[in-house]
Protein backbone atom coordinates (compact mmCIF):
# COMPACT_ATOMS: atom_id res chain seq x y z
CA UNK A 1 0.00 0.00 0.00
CA UNK A 2 3.21 2.33 1.08
CA UNK A 3 4.71 2.17 -2.28
CA UNK A 4 2.05 2.64 -4.78
CA UNK A 5 1.01 5.58 -2.67
CA UNK A 6 5.08 6.91 -2.98
CA UNK A 7 4.29 5.81 -6.61
CA UNK A 8 1.24 7.77 -7.03
CA UNK A 9 2.88 10.93 -5.66
CA UNK A 10 5.99 10.12 -8.16
CA UNK A 11 3.61 9.99 -10.97
CA UNK A 12 1.77 12.80 -10.22
CA UNK A 13 4.52 14.88 -10.02
CA UNK A 14 5.22 14.16 -14.19
CA UNK A 15 1.89 13.67 -15.41
CA UNK A 16 -1.84 14.17 -14.51
CA UNK A 17 -3.20 11.59 -12.24
CA UNK A 18 -6.71 10.63 -11.54
CA UNK A 19 -8.17 7.81 -9.56
CA UNK A 20 -11.23 5.77 -10.48
CA UNK A 21 -11.89 7.52 -13.63
CA UNK A 22 -14.31 5.87 -15.53
CA UNK A 23 -12.97 4.35 -18.91
CA UNK A 24 -16.45 4.64 -20.43
CA UNK A 25 -15.65 8.22 -21.01
CA UNK A 26 -12.32 7.40 -23.06
CA UNK A 27 -14.11 4.04 -25.25
CA UNK A 28 -15.97 4.67 -28.58
CA UNK A 29 -18.47 2.09 -27.22
CA UNK A 30 -18.70 4.69 -24.00
CA UNK A 31 -18.49 1.20 -21.81
CA UNK A 32 -16.46 0.41 -18.91
CA UNK A 33 -15.70 0.65 -15.01
CA UNK A 34 -13.11 2.64 -13.33
CA UNK A 35 -9.62 2.83 -13.72
CA UNK A 36 -7.77 2.45 -10.61
CA UNK A 37 -5.34 5.35 -12.07
CA UNK A 38 -5.66 7.19 -15.04
CA UNK A 39 -3.49 9.20 -17.03
CA UNK A 40 -3.50 10.81 -20.22
CA UNK A 41 0.48 10.77 -21.82
CA UNK A 42 0.16 13.95 -24.43
CA UNK A 43 3.36 13.06 -26.33
CA UNK A 44 6.17 9.80 -27.25
CA UNK A 45 7.30 12.08 -24.40
CA UNK A 46 5.02 11.65 -21.08
CA UNK A 47 4.23 8.09 -22.73
CA UNK A 48 8.10 7.39 -21.75
CA UNK A 49 7.94 8.48 -18.19
CA UNK A 50 4.43 7.40 -17.61
CA UNK A 51 5.57 3.60 -18.91
CA UNK A 52 8.88 3.67 -17.68
CA UNK A 53 7.80 4.63 -13.90
CA UNK A 54 5.43 2.06 -13.89
CA UNK A 55 8.18 -0.06 -14.73
CA UNK A 56 10.32 1.00 -12.35
CA UNK A 57 7.64 0.79 -9.24
CA UNK A 58 6.51 -2.59 -10.90
CA UNK A 59 2.78 -1.36 -11.08
CA UNK A 60 0.51 -3.27 -13.65
CA UNK A 61 -0.21 -0.83 -16.49
CA UNK A 62 -2.03 -0.97 -19.75
CA UNK A 63 -1.41 1.50 -22.68
CA UNK A 64 -4.56 2.52 -24.32
CA UNK A 65 -5.07 4.48 -27.21
CA UNK A 66 -8.29 6.05 -28.49
CA UNK A 67 -9.73 2.64 -26.52
CA UNK A 68 -12.32 2.36 -30.15
CA UNK A 69 -11.04 -1.87 -29.96
CA UNK A 70 -11.79 -2.68 -26.83
CA UNK A 71 -14.11 -3.72 -24.51
CA UNK A 72 -13.49 -2.72 -20.88
CA UNK A 73 -15.04 -4.58 -18.09
CA UNK A 74 -17.68 -3.26 -16.00
CA UNK A 75 -15.64 -3.89 -12.85
CA UNK A 76 -12.95 -1.56 -14.55
CA UNK A 77 -9.19 -2.04 -14.32
CA UNK A 78 -6.93 -2.21 -12.02
CA UNK A 79 -3.63 -0.93 -11.68
CA UNK A 80 -2.40 2.29 -13.98
CA UNK A 81 -4.43 2.81 -17.44
CA UNK A 82 -2.15 5.18 -19.80
CA UNK A 83 -4.39 7.27 -22.36
CA UNK A 84 -1.94 7.66 -25.43
CA UNK A 85 -3.92 10.76 -26.83
CA UNK A 86 -3.33 13.84 -25.91
CA UNK A 87 -3.12 15.92 -28.86
CA UNK A 88 -2.88 13.46 -30.76
CA UNK A 89 0.64 13.01 -31.24
CA UNK A 90 2.87 15.27 -33.66
CA UNK A 91 4.63 14.83 -36.86
CA UNK A 92 8.50 14.33 -36.57
CA UNK A 93 10.66 14.22 -39.12
CA UNK A 94 10.52 13.08 -42.96
CA UNK A 95 13.29 11.85 -44.85
CA UNK A 96 14.11 10.11 -48.24
CA UNK A 97 14.38 6.47 -48.56
CA UNK A 98 15.33 5.36 -52.79
CA UNK A 99 11.83 6.74 -53.93
CA UNK A 100 9.67 6.25 -51.17
CA UNK A 101 9.35 9.39 -48.68
CA UNK A 102 9.69 8.02 -44.96
CA UNK A 103 7.60 9.80 -42.35
CA UNK A 104 8.13 9.29 -38.42
CA UNK A 105 4.98 10.13 -36.34
CA UNK A 106 4.02 9.50 -32.38
CA UNK A 107 2.31 6.62 -31.73
CA UNK A 108 -0.68 8.91 -30.30
CA UNK A 109 -1.52 10.50 -33.67
CA UNK A 110 -4.90 9.72 -34.28
CA UNK A 111 -4.98 7.30 -37.77
CA UNK A 112 -7.55 9.89 -39.64
CA UNK A 113 -5.34 12.95 -38.82
CA UNK A 114 -2.31 11.08 -40.14
CA UNK A 115 -3.97 9.86 -43.09
CA UNK A 116 -5.52 13.91 -44.05
CA UNK A 117 -2.24 15.46 -43.23
CA UNK A 118 -0.27 13.41 -45.89
CA UNK A 119 -2.74 13.59 -48.25
CA UNK A 120 -2.45 17.07 -48.03
CA UNK A 121 1.06 17.47 -48.46
CA UNK A 122 0.70 15.01 -51.46
CA UNK A 123 1.56 11.44 -49.67
CA UNK A 124 0.20 8.68 -50.84
CA UNK A 125 -0.40 5.44 -48.65
CA UNK A 126 -2.41 5.98 -45.48
CA UNK A 127 -5.45 7.65 -47.25
CA UNK A 128 -7.03 4.21 -46.67
CA UNK A 129 -7.35 4.97 -42.42
CA UNK A 130 -9.16 8.13 -42.82
CA UNK A 131 -12.25 6.89 -41.38
CA UNK A 132 -10.71 4.64 -38.73
CA UNK A 133 -11.18 6.30 -35.13
CA UNK A 134 -8.20 4.81 -33.50
CA UNK A 135 -4.44 5.78 -33.04
CA UNK A 136 -1.01 5.14 -34.60
CA UNK A 137 0.03 3.03 -32.16
CA UNK A 138 -3.04 0.87 -31.82
CA UNK A 139 -3.49 0.82 -35.37
CA UNK A 140 -0.57 -1.35 -35.46
CA UNK A 141 -0.81 -3.73 -32.85
CA UNK A 142 -4.16 -4.67 -34.40
CA UNK A 143 -2.13 -4.08 -38.29
CA UNK A 144 -5.54 -1.93 -38.87
CA UNK A 145 -6.65 -1.91 -42.10
CA UNK A 146 -9.40 -0.78 -44.81
CA UNK A 147 -10.58 -0.60 -48.48
CA UNK A 148 -7.97 -3.43 -48.98
CA UNK A 149 -4.91 -1.99 -47.41
CA UNK A 150 -3.59 -2.32 -44.18
CA UNK A 151 -0.92 -0.91 -41.53
CA UNK A 152 1.49 -4.03 -42.95
CA UNK A 153 2.27 -2.80 -46.65
CA UNK A 154 2.94 1.21 -45.50
CA UNK A 155 4.58 0.69 -41.73
CA UNK A 156 8.65 1.07 -42.44
CA UNK A 157 9.90 0.68 -38.94
CA UNK A 158 8.62 0.92 -34.70
CA UNK A 159 10.65 2.39 -31.77
CA UNK A 160 9.55 0.04 -28.71
CA UNK A 161 9.80 0.61 -24.95
CA UNK A 162 10.99 -2.66 -23.92
CA UNK A 163 9.88 -3.54 -20.34
CA UNK A 164 13.49 -3.50 -18.96
CA UNK A 165 12.80 0.22 -20.24
CA UNK A 166 15.66 -0.04 -23.39
CA UNK A 167 14.10 1.51 -26.30
CA UNK A 168 14.65 -0.38 -29.18
CA UNK A 169 14.28 0.27 -33.09
CA UNK A 170 12.28 -3.05 -34.87
CA UNK A 171 11.55 -2.97 -38.85
CA UNK A 172 8.09 -4.07 -39.43
CA UNK A 173 9.15 -7.07 -40.53
CA UNK A 174 10.17 -8.02 -36.75
CA UNK A 175 6.29 -7.20 -35.85
CA UNK A 176 4.67 -10.40 -37.07
CA UNK A 177 1.62 -8.20 -38.50
CA UNK A 178 -1.08 -10.50 -40.07
CA UNK A 179 -5.12 -10.07 -40.33
CA UNK A 180 -6.07 -7.87 -37.22
CA UNK A 181 -2.96 -8.78 -34.99
CA UNK A 182 0.90 -8.73 -34.53
CA UNK A 183 2.64 -9.95 -32.09
CA UNK A 184 1.79 -7.12 -29.52
CA UNK A 185 -1.69 -8.16 -30.19
CA UNK A 186 -1.53 -10.82 -27.58
CA UNK A 187 0.54 -11.72 -24.26
CA UNK A 188 3.29 -12.48 -25.77
CA UNK A 189 6.33 -12.93 -23.58
CA UNK A 190 8.41 -10.41 -23.63
CA UNK A 191 7.09 -8.50 -26.67
CA UNK A 192 3.60 -8.80 -25.43
CA UNK A 193 5.03 -5.72 -23.24
CA UNK A 194 6.90 -3.50 -25.83
CA UNK A 195 4.95 -0.12 -26.23
CA UNK A 196 5.25 1.64 -29.18
CA UNK A 197 6.31 5.31 -28.99
CA UNK A 198 6.76 5.83 -32.77
CA UNK A 199 6.15 4.85 -36.12
CA UNK A 200 7.27 5.62 -39.48
CA UNK A 201 5.80 5.16 -42.49
CA UNK A 202 6.82 5.00 -46.52
CA UNK A 203 4.96 7.21 -48.55
CA UNK A 204 4.81 7.99 -52.18
CA UNK A 205 4.27 11.11 -54.17
CA UNK A 206 1.04 11.48 -55.68
CA UNK A 207 -1.31 14.29 -56.80
CA UNK A 208 -2.95 16.33 -53.93
CA UNK A 209 -6.74 16.48 -55.88
CA UNK A 210 -6.76 12.16 -56.57
CA UNK A 211 -5.96 11.62 -52.67
CA UNK A 212 -8.27 14.26 -51.19
CA UNK A 213 -10.84 12.49 -53.75
CA UNK A 214 -10.16 9.26 -52.52
CA UNK A 215 -10.73 10.36 -48.80
CA UNK A 216 -14.32 12.06 -49.84
CA UNK A 217 -15.10 8.62 -51.19
CA UNK A 218 -13.79 6.35 -48.36
CA UNK A 219 -15.97 8.74 -45.87
CA UNK A 220 -19.00 8.86 -47.71
CA UNK A 221 -18.43 4.81 -47.97
CA UNK A 222 -18.78 4.90 -44.03
CA UNK A 223 -21.45 7.02 -43.68
CA UNK A 224 -23.12 4.83 -46.05
CA UNK A 225 -22.56 1.86 -44.76
CA UNK A 226 -21.93 1.60 -41.02
CA UNK A 227 -23.61 2.82 -37.93
CA UNK A 228 -23.41 5.90 -36.25
CA UNK A 229 -23.48 4.97 -32.29
CA UNK A 230 -20.82 3.90 -30.13
CA UNK A 231 -19.31 1.03 -30.76
CA UNK A 232 -16.07 -0.47 -31.47
CA UNK A 233 -16.16 -1.17 -34.83
CA UNK A 234 -16.22 -4.93 -36.23
CA UNK A 235 -16.54 -7.41 -33.24
CA UNK A 236 -15.68 -10.68 -35.08
CA UNK A 237 -12.80 -10.93 -37.45
CA UNK A 238 -14.13 -12.27 -41.15
CA UNK A 239 -13.33 -16.31 -40.84
CA UNK A 240 -11.87 -17.71 -44.26
CA UNK A 241 -14.13 -17.54 -46.85
CA UNK A 242 -16.89 -15.61 -44.91
CA UNK A 243 -18.04 -12.04 -43.88
CA UNK A 244 -19.08 -12.55 -40.22
CA UNK A 245 -21.39 -9.58 -40.89
CA UNK A 246 -23.27 -11.74 -43.30
CA UNK A 247 -23.15 -14.88 -40.73
CA UNK A 248 -24.74 -13.31 -37.82
CA UNK A 249 -27.09 -12.13 -40.02
CA UNK A 250 -27.86 -15.96 -41.34
CA UNK A 251 -28.48 -16.65 -37.94
CA UNK A 252 -31.37 -14.23 -37.31
CA UNK A 253 -29.03 -11.77 -35.11
CA UNK A 254 -29.10 -8.85 -37.26
CA UNK A 255 -30.73 -5.89 -35.31
CA UNK A 256 -31.37 -8.29 -31.87
CA UNK A 257 -30.48 -6.64 -28.56
CA UNK A 258 -29.97 -7.39 -24.78
CA UNK A 259 -30.15 -4.22 -22.92
CA UNK A 260 -28.84 -1.47 -24.77
CA UNK A 261 -26.24 -3.82 -26.71
CA UNK A 262 -27.46 -4.52 -30.36
CA UNK A 263 -26.26 -5.84 -33.43
CA UNK A 264 -26.61 -3.05 -35.76
CA UNK A 265 -29.08 -3.37 -38.07
CA UNK A 266 -26.96 -1.55 -40.50
CA UNK A 267 -24.29 -3.44 -40.46
CA UNK A 268 -24.44 -6.93 -38.16
CA UNK A 269 -21.08 -7.25 -37.41
CA UNK A 270 -21.25 -3.59 -34.96
CA UNK A 271 -22.55 -3.91 -31.72
CA UNK A 272 -23.95 -0.47 -31.02
CA UNK A 273 -24.43 0.51 -27.22
CA UNK A 274 -28.14 2.60 -27.59
CA UNK A 275 -27.42 4.19 -24.81
CA UNK A 276 -26.65 2.31 -21.13
CA UNK A 277 -25.28 -1.15 -22.67
CA UNK A 278 -23.17 -2.51 -20.33
CA UNK A 279 -19.98 -5.28 -21.26
CA UNK A 280 -22.00 -8.20 -19.97
CA UNK A 281 -24.52 -7.01 -22.23
CA UNK A 282 -21.89 -7.10 -25.12
CA UNK A 283 -20.50 -10.38 -24.03
CA UNK A 284 -23.58 -11.98 -24.05
CA UNK A 285 -24.72 -10.79 -27.66
CA UNK A 286 -21.06 -12.31 -29.04
CA UNK A 287 -21.30 -15.80 -27.02
CA UNK A 288 -24.85 -16.36 -28.95
CA UNK A 289 -23.49 -15.55 -32.03
CA UNK A 290 -20.48 -17.39 -31.70
CA UNK A 291 -23.01 -20.41 -30.48
CA UNK A 292 -25.39 -20.26 -33.44
CA UNK A 293 -22.70 -19.57 -36.26
CA UNK A 294 -20.90 -22.88 -34.93
CA UNK A 295 -24.19 -24.76 -34.87
CA UNK A 296 -25.45 -23.69 -38.28
CA UNK A 297 -21.74 -22.81 -39.95
CA UNK A 298 -19.65 -25.38 -37.83
CA UNK A 299 -17.68 -21.78 -38.15
CA UNK A 300 -15.64 -20.33 -35.08
CA UNK A 301 -16.06 -16.58 -34.45
CA UNK A 302 -12.34 -15.04 -33.68
CA UNK A 303 -13.47 -11.72 -31.49
CA UNK A 304 -11.39 -8.62 -32.99
CA UNK A 305 -12.31 -6.53 -30.00
CA UNK A 306 -9.45 -6.66 -26.84
CA UNK A 307 -11.19 -7.19 -23.66
CA UNK A 308 -9.79 -5.81 -20.78
CA UNK A 309 -10.70 -6.07 -16.90
CA UNK A 310 -9.56 -6.41 -13.73
CA UNK A 311 -6.80 -8.76 -13.67
CA UNK A 312 -6.32 -8.31 -17.00
CA UNK A 313 -3.63 -5.57 -17.20
CA UNK A 314 -0.29 -6.04 -17.52
CA UNK A 315 -0.33 -9.44 -18.78
C1 LIG B 1 -16.63 3.12 -35.96
C2 LIG B 1 -15.39 2.27 -35.99
C3 LIG B 1 -14.87 1.88 -37.22
C4 LIG B 1 -13.72 1.08 -37.27
N1 LIG B 1 -13.24 0.71 -38.49
C5 LIG B 1 -12.11 -0.04 -38.55
C6 LIG B 1 -11.57 -0.42 -39.82
O1 LIG B 1 -12.07 -0.08 -40.88
N2 LIG B 1 -10.45 -1.18 -39.81
C7 LIG B 1 -9.82 -1.57 -38.67
O2 LIG B 1 -8.79 -2.24 -38.73
N3 LIG B 1 -10.32 -1.22 -37.45
C8 LIG B 1 -11.43 -0.47 -37.37
N4 LIG B 1 -11.93 -0.11 -36.14
C9 LIG B 1 -11.28 -0.60 -34.91
C10 LIG B 1 -10.20 0.34 -34.34
O3 LIG B 1 -10.48 1.70 -34.64
C11 LIG B 1 -8.80 0.00 -34.83
O4 LIG B 1 -8.45 -1.32 -34.48
C12 LIG B 1 -7.75 0.97 -34.25
O5 LIG B 1 -6.55 0.79 -34.93
C13 LIG B 1 -7.51 0.79 -32.76
O6 LIG B 1 -6.68 1.85 -32.32
P1 LIG B 1 -6.83 2.47 -30.86
O7 LIG B 1 -5.81 3.53 -30.73
O8 LIG B 1 -8.22 2.88 -30.61
O9 LIG B 1 -6.45 1.21 -29.98
P2 LIG B 1 -7.06 0.82 -28.51
O10 LIG B 1 -8.44 0.34 -28.72
O11 LIG B 1 -6.88 2.04 -27.64
O12 LIG B 1 -6.08 -0.28 -28.10
C14 LIG B 1 -6.12 -1.53 -28.75
C15 LIG B 1 -5.01 -2.41 -28.16
O13 LIG B 1 -3.74 -1.89 -28.55
C16 LIG B 1 -2.92 -1.65 -27.40
N5 LIG B 1 -2.18 -0.41 -27.69
C17 LIG B 1 -2.69 0.80 -28.01
N6 LIG B 1 -1.69 1.68 -28.22
C18 LIG B 1 -0.53 1.01 -28.00
C19 LIG B 1 0.85 1.39 -28.05
N7 LIG B 1 1.24 2.64 -28.36
N8 LIG B 1 1.78 0.45 -27.80
C20 LIG B 1 1.41 -0.83 -27.48
N9 LIG B 1 0.11 -1.25 -27.38
C21 LIG B 1 -0.84 -0.32 -27.65
C22 LIG B 1 -3.89 -1.50 -26.26
O14 LIG B 1 -3.29 -1.87 -25.04
C23 LIG B 1 -5.00 -2.46 -26.64
O15 LIG B 1 -4.69 -3.78 -26.25
C24 LIG B 1 -13.08 0.69 -36.06
C25 LIG B 1 -13.60 1.10 -34.83
C26 LIG B 1 -14.75 1.89 -34.79
C27 LIG B 1 -15.28 2.34 -33.46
Amino acid sequence: MMAMADFKEKLADAVVLLNDEPMARHTTFRIGGPAELYTVARDAKELRIAVTLAQEWVVPYLVLGAGSNVLVGDEGIGGLVINNKGAGGRPLAIGVQGRDEELWVESGMSLARLARETAQAGWEGVEWAVGIPGTVGGGIVFNAGAHGCSVAQVLDRVRVLMPQGRVEEWRAEELGLAYRRSRLSKGDGVAGSAIILEASFRLRRASRESLHQRLEEYEAYRRRTQPHQASAGSVFKNPLGYAAGWLIQEVGLKGYRIGDAQFSPLHANFIVNLGQATAVQVKALMALAQERVLENFGVALEPEIRFLGRGEVGE
